[in-house]
């Protein structure tokens, strides 16, 4: 069996507050292998963000191991953890977070810019990840001019342009009515058929079911772990 493509274990993030320091996460073991399509659920303050910022090395944890794609995560430096993480992760936000001047093209290409591919490869890359999530022939539109459901798939569409292994998604659906949010999973269940590892936290019960499972949060730990019931993957 090949290794896990994340695992933590005593994972802990303190903040400091006035107060004094606040555990958001107190000990998280959490092992994902490879083509696992992952809901991460729990309620508001539970640690999810938090959770979801170490996974994504955005973060530094308080104590604890974080083992991502074979890398030590605490061992890396700056630019290697920088270099991981650009090739391993893309990310997808509630808000879309697209350049309002920028065509959907030049948005989607735009972490290929960071990674210095050239001009010409940039295009053709963006335009067939755009193809994937159905945006065939929208590559010169503006943001403006789409959809919220639309805008979401560019900002799927970006995280996929270099190719990663590993999407993390913050509640992608919480700006999207029902039915668009069933579209944006139905692609997310796509991406997961074809190999792609997916992470995503959501308060809706009706889209973690389209995950295979599902881990919530309460106070900082994990307190259940479950895969998702069969039914619910009639909804795929
Ligand atoms: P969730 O995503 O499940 O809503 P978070 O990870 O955002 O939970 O927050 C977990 C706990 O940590 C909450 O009690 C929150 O108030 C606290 N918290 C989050 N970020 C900070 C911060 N930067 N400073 C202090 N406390 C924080």
């Amino acid at each position: 069996m090949s290794p896990p493509l994340i695992r933590v274990a005593g994972l802990g993030k303190s903040y400091t507050t006035a107060a004094g320091p606040f555990p958001a996460l107190r000990g998280v073991d959490l092992s994902i292998a490879t083509g696992e399509f992952v809901a991460i659920m729990g309620p508001s303050g539970s640690g999810k963000s938090t959770f979801m910022n170490l996974l994504g090395c955005l973060d530094t944890p308080s104590s604890g191991d974080y083992v991502l794609a074979g890398h030590e995560v605490a061992h890396l430096g700056h630019d290697a953890l920088a270099s991981l993480r650009n090739r391993t992760i893309g990310f997808v936000f509630q808000g879309f977070n697209l350049l309002p001047r920028m065509t959907l093209e030049d948005n989607v290409a735009l972490p290929l810019v960071y990674a210095g591919v050239e001009r010409d490869e940039r295009r053709q890359r963006a335009r067939r990840v755009l193809t994937r999530v159905g945006l065939d022939g929208y590559a010169g539109s503006l943001p403006s001019r789409i959809s919220g459901g639309q805008q979401q798939r560019v900002a799927i569409a970006r995280a996929l342009v270099n190719s990663p292994p590993l999407i993390l998604a913050d509640e992608p659906t919480g700006n999207l009515d029902s039915q668009t949010s069933a579209e944006i999973m139905r692609v997310f269940a796509e991406l997961n058929g074809e190999g792609i590892t997916l992470v995503i936290v959501t308060h809706e019960a009706a889209i973690a079911t389209w995950a295979r499972r599902q881990v919530r949060f309460l106070d900082g730990r994990i307190v259940s772990d479950v895969a998702t019931p069969s039914g619910a993957l009639a909804a795929c």
